[in-house]
């Protein structure tokens, strides 16, 4: 794995050049200064108290952080928003009390009334909802690119343009558009990227990198990785966007509750490990299934197979448990049938969690007129050879 050179969010104590697993197990955490305890305390407090009138007048946003308001910051969740940083490069993280409240924020600090935004056409089924339903009636224009070639998401750009909303793999069929080429013609042309960073987590790939202007995390999935949290985080470099993204979640209140960012910290301790053995279950699955009569395509960048593997390798440095496949037989019967069979993946939204999921339905591939019936699978953390088993008896004609 690479490593955090530009480790350190504000305020933060610095650990240069710190490994990913350092990052995940220790930084910006002061046990002996905070009692002791090796895991860090839960600030529970919606205010925080100032020794005198002084203070409190001069005090605000001076110096090192200085705890006011937990909608405006926490210490609990500054430790979170501090190691977040640092495992996406970048040099200030700020948290949300979910993924949508993550994205709502970050793109909303990015859009006025008349502006246009440029959208990856395969992304999360809600926040195509927020561009298409909600920020219309606010004078939002979008355009969705339903292609991988950098030079379609270029062409998409216009005079109005704010915004370039980005996710790779996208949703459904996980095709990866490559990144750096668009990023960097963004940025001269003065547009805003977002990057929805959730399906590789900060531990396979690290947006920022290309040039990538802000990233969006759901940190429901892989860094709550217990399936018992719902949070978000954006993360920049720039101070300006700090700025923005800040004064507008502040205005937003999509506020992450501090025992929720303790439980994040908590999940993040074990994200290196965790998603060594998503890689290794999901790839050992993928495989199984493209060698199998009655799979027709296995949507997995990690297979030499994908269309965009080339670009896989180059902008991922590992492969995370979600992807899709579907059957020869493509019919909502057939689909069904393999789902119901399926002991060991429980049929439900969500992913990120240690147990194994599956859902599956009807998406518009190349033909309009006939929807490809896709089958998605979250491989979770049981074990390999029990699930590769279990895939097996599902798929018996
Ligand atoms: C789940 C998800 C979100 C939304 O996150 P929530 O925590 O559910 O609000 C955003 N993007 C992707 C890719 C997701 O899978």
């Amino acid at each position: 794995m690479s490593s955090a050179s530009s480790g350190g969010a504000e305020g933060s104590r610095q650990t240069p050049l710190a490994g990913v697993e350092t990052i995940c197990t220790h930084f910006a955490e002061e046990p002996i200064a905070q009692g002791g305890g090796a895991s860090p305390p839960i600030h529970q407090s919606s205010t925080f108290m100032f020794p005198n009138a002084e203070a409190f007048e001069t005090g605000r946003g001076m110096g090192p952080p200085q705890y006011e308001y937990t909608r405006v910051a926490n210490p609990t969740t500054h430790i979170l928003e501090q190691k977040l940083a640092a495992l996406e490069h970048g040099t200030w993280a700020r948290c949300f009390g979910s993924g949508m409240g993550a994205i709502v924020t970050a793109v909303g600090a990015c859009l006025h009334a008349g502006a246009h935004a440029v959208v990856v056409g395969q992304c999360y089924g809600p926040t195509r909802t927020l561009m298409s339903h909600y920020l219309n009636r606010f004078g939002v224009e979008t355009t969705y690119v339903h292609s991988v070639r950098s030079e379609d998401f270029l062409k998409a750009i216009r005079p109005n343009t704010r915004l370039m909303y980005l996710e790779s793999p996208t949703t459904g069929y996980m095709e990866i558009p490559e990144i750096d080429p668009i990023a960097r013609a963004c940025r001269q042309r003065g547009v805003t990227t977002i990057f929805d960073n959730s399906w590789a987590s900060p531990y396979f790939q690290q947006p920022l990198d290309f040039g990538v202007d802000l990233v969006v995390h759901s940190a429901t999935k892989y860094i709550g990785g217990h399936s018992d949290v719902v949070a978000g985080a954006v993360i920049g470099r720039d101070d300006g966007l700090r700025r923005r993204v800040a004064a507008e979640g502040e205005l937003l209140g999509a506020t992450l509750d501090p025992f929720a960012a303790w439980l994040l910290i908590r999940g993040l301790r074990t994200l290196p490990v965790r998603m060594e053995q998503h890689q290794r279950s999901a790839l050992a699955l993928a495989r199984l299934l493209e060698s199998h009569p009655r799979v027709a395509r296995v949507n997995h960048p990690g297979l030499e197979s994908h269309p965009q593997h080339a670009v896989a390798r180059r902008q991922l440095s590992g492969y995370s448990s979600l992807f899709s496949f579907q059957l020869t037989e493509n019919s909502r019967e057939a689909t069904y049938r393999v789902m119901n069979r399926l002991r060991l993946f429980g049929i439900g939204v969500s992913w990120g969690g240690y147990e194994s999921l599956v859902v599956g339905g009807s998406l518009f591939g190349h033909d309009p007129q006939r929807p490809d019936w896709i089958i998605r699978l979250y491989v979770g953390l049981e074990s390999t050879d029990d699930l590769l088993a279990d895939l097996s008896q599902a798929l018996e004609a």
